[in-house]
């Protein structure tokens, strides 16, 4: 029979548990239903009181590797924390939010173990043994993995399970005893991009895309750049929304053809060569919605897209809505309804 830990762990504000970290434990809690397993949860974290009250609803055994060791995330002592959560749980499926802290230290805990790792694990589902789903190949081929092989640690995709949103209540935290090993680097603070500058942002509601049309002459004969990087910045301010590009425009900067948007890398690049971001609705615009951009917006709920051109891949059915429209005045328009409501 499995026995099932979700290491789990803090935010910034240092004591409530990450979004993907709440997802981690509604994955563990599905599966422990699914195979009558004993289920534990793992918090590390300067302070695990408030974090353990949030996943109390669980009636999972909760463990905790907490102290001022643990109050920002660091190689040697966020390992050293979770090999003595994994040690003290005894368990033999390990699941854990892909998130930057984890993703530094999971796979040498396994290691340390004598366990296997898989990441970037989409779905989790169960027949006699646990079954995990990822993609390969840049999105374009799904695996399912099943394993004999013991402690097996998934590092879980965000954005693929709900948070868990039980009940606050009081918990029974039991203090896991860590021994830290000598410490070389120490966190002098957090240095962080503008927030203009931070135009990446995997937790937003919804994508935004830029496409090449924003950089085109428009139909006054002339190119309107500046126009452009004011209505897009003014929009991801007032919205929130995470910022993509089509190819040809991320590349137009790299090339150095003409004054580009300063804010955008290839980074922002969404589709087959790009990245594949999960929203709950995506926006595009001033793009044409080929097929190797569209491929990028696999996992984007609700699509809307503007463009100029009624023939574009977005109305031939890649779309929920399309607005035949020019992007320049309806981003000028929703921009001041926005900022009239804020
Ligand atoms: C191997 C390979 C891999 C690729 N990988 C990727 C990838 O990962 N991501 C990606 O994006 N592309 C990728 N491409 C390129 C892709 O095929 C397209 O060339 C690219 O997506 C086109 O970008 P675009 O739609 O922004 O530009 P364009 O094709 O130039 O389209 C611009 C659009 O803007 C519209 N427009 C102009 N002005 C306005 C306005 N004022 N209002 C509204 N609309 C306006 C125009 O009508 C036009 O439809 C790849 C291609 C290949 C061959």
């Amino acid at each position: 029979m499995e026995t099932i830990l979700v290491l789990t762990h803090v935010d910034e504000t240092g004591s409530a548990l990450t979004k993907a970290s709440l997802e981690a434990v509604s994955a563990g809690v599905e599966l422990a239903k699914q195979h009558t397993a004993k289920l534990t949860i793992g918090i590390l974290g300067v302070d695990s009181e408030a974090a353990a009250g949030a996943v109390a609803a669980t009636g999972a055994r909760l463990l905790a590797a907490t102290g001022e060791a643990f109050a920002q995330p660091r190689y040697a002592t966020d390992a050293a924390a979770c090999e003595a959560l994994c040690r003290a749980a005894q368990a033999s499926i390990v699941l854990a939010p892909g998130s930057s802290r984890f993703t530094r230290v999971a796979a040498v805990v396994a290691h340390r173990l004598g366990g296997v790792i898989d990441t970037h694990i989409t779905a989790l589902s169960s027949n006699d043994s646990v079954d995990a789903t990822r993609w390969f190949y840049r999105q374009r081929v799904e695996a399912t993995i099943s394993r004999d092989a013991r402690p097996w640690f998934l590092l879980l995709d965000a954005g693929t399970h709900a948070p868990f949103a039980g009940e606050s209540g009081a918990a029974q935290v039991e203090a896991v005893a860590v021994t830290l090993p000598t410490v070389r680097t120490t966190v002098e603070g957090l240095r962080s991009p503008m927030r203009d500058a931070q135009t990446i942002r995997p937790d937003a509601r919804l994508l935004f895309v830029a496409g090449a049309g924003w950089t085109k002459k428009q139909p006054d004969g002339q190119i309107h750049v500046a126009e452009a990087g004011e209505l897009i910045l003014a929009f991801l301010r007032l919205s929130g929304a995470s910022l993509g590009s089509s190819k040809s425009l991320a590349d137009q900067k790299a090339e150095g053809e003409q004054s580009v948007l300063p804010f955008l890398t290839h980074m922002n690049q969404v589709g087959q060569t790009g990245s594949t971001p999960r929203h709950a609705k995506g926006l595009s615009t001033c793009c044409h919605g080929e097929e190797p951009h569209v491929v990028g917006w696999r996992f984007i709920g609700e699509r809307r897209a503007i463009s100029l051109d009624p023939n574009c891949g977005w109305t031939r059915g890649k779309a929920d809505v399309v607005y035949i429209a020019d992007a320049f005045q309806v981003m000028a328009k929703v921009n001041a309804l926005l900022e009239a409501r804020s």
